[in-house]
């Protein structure tokens, strides 16, 4: 079993341990209930046929239709969607949104395709997955390797053999095509937010000293909202370079420029000279207040864990932490804001996206901020209350488990076993 999946039912297995679930209940919460499975034949440019693996797991729909990103990596394997879906169904249930979880990916690099291939392979994949996703069903978005162009080739596709324009078959759309206002900041804001209400008592976020590892979508905005907000963030680093600067870099900027195409070491060619390239490694094992790790799963493992100097860790990728990683922090009291809770603004604005979708409405960037923020404080309140900062018998990682099972459970048991 790969680390991620066993990460994910040793993190379940402990939480329904201690929550001393019955044995039937543990077995249908670590049972997935679709595992679609394709394999299908995309035309390259050159004329050719190349066959492409697509899979798209349900885990549970308990509280409402399962919700999930696609992603588009080599890496992506059977076990590893297991585990991302699970993780879905408690995210949706930490911040109390009426989804269940799901996750989909192809096994391609990205980076290997042209925009007209990606085109076809969305298209065809979108194509099979059909008879499963749906607005009232199974509702897609982003996430490693797509974008919100694969969400609009995907809504079209499906809208195309229903006959109609559904804009709610998927989340983190393009503005013009019903996207919501936020959705594309969405996860780096609400990393931002979990701080802030985590620090609250201790003077905030300003002046601190901050690490992120990845600068897409969620390392790239976490990072800029964070210098935003007035903390110094004095390591980034994309796939390729790592960056340093003492005082902290303009992440705002970086992030600008990267947005636009480039890459950071090219950003620090042309504007960042008294920014220092460091290995990759230095940002895991930086001396700052807060690490985000905002890339990859499995990053932090029980070789590089004794390394990590920030007393706080904030989850920004899906399952970035190894089992054993997790026991090293614990021991060593740094304290970890698990994916589940840190990374759902997302999904979060994922869920406000397919309201407005459903409604036909339109809220304005403002309104979807507030209620982000409004979610994703009391989400952290309820998972820190089972958990005070200083308390030394649990994790807010445990906490979380803790809130998000007993939430699906409770809608299990409500709705009973059908027939
Ligand atoms: N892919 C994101 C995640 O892992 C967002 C999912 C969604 O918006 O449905 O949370």
């Amino acid at each position: 079993m790969e680390p991620i999946l066993s990460g994910a039912f040793n993190q379940f297995n402990e939480a329904a341990d201690q929550l001393k679930l019955a044995d039937e209940m543990r077995a249908y919460l670590t049972s997935f209930k679709t595992v679609f499975q394709t394999q299908f034949p995309v035309e390259m440019d050159d004329g050719s046929l190349k066959m492409f693996d697509g899979i798209r797991i349900l885990h549970n729909t308990a509280r409402g239709p399962s919700k999930g990103g696609i992603r588009y990596s080599a890496r992506v394997s059977l076990d590893e969607v297991k585990a991302l879906a699970m993780l879905m169904t408690w995210k949706c249930a930490v911040v109390d949104i009426p989804f269940g979880g799901a996750k989909g990916g192809v096994t391609v690099d990205p980076a290997s395709m042209s925009p007209n291939e990606l085109q076809n392979l969305t298209r065809r994949f979108t194509s099979e997955i059909i008879p499963i996703i749906g607005p009232d069903k199974d509702i897609p978005a982003p996430d490693m390797g797509t974008n919100p162009q694969t969400m609009a080739w995907m809504m079209d596709t499906y809208s195309m053999t229903q006959g109609y324009t559904i804009p709610g078959v998927v989340t983190g759309k393009p503005l013009a095509l019903g996207g919501s206002e936020g959705r594309f900041e969405a996860t780096g804001r609400g990393i931002l937010n979990v701080i802030e209400e985590h620090l609250r008592a201790e003077g905030g976020i300003a002046g601190r000293r901050v690490a992120v590892q990845g600068f897409g979508n969620v390392g790239g905005i976490a990072a800029r909202l964070i210098h935003q907000a007035g903390a110094k963030v004095t390591h980034i680093s994309d796939k390729d370079t790592a960056l340093y600067h003492r005082d902290g870099i303009d992440a705002a900027a970086a992030y600008a420029f990267v947005a636009g195409g480039g890459t950071l070491a090219a950003w620090r060619e042309q504007f960042g000279r008294d920014v220092e390239v460091v290995d990759g490694p230095a940002v895991l094992a930086a001396d700052v207040d807060i690490l985000v790790p905002a890339a990859l799963e499995s990053v932090l493992t029980e070789e590089n864990a004794a390394a990590v100097r920030a007393p706080l860790i904030v989850e920004g990728a899906n399952g970035p932490t190894t089992t054993e990683a997790d026991a090293i922090f614990r021991e060593r009291g740094i304290v970890v804001i698990p994916d589940i809770l840190a990374n759902a603004g997302g999904v979060t604005v994922s869920y406000f996206e397919w309201v407005q979708a459903r409604q036909f409405q339109r809220w304005t960037e403002e309104r979807v901020n507030q209620e982000l923020g409004r979610i994703m404080a009391r989400a952290y309140q309820a998972v820190s209350a089972r958990c005070p900062i200083g308390s030394p018998g649990c994790t807010l990682r445990q906490a979380a488990n803790w809130v998000a099972i007993e939430r699906v459970v409770e809608a299990v048991s409500l709705r009973g076993i059908y027939p």
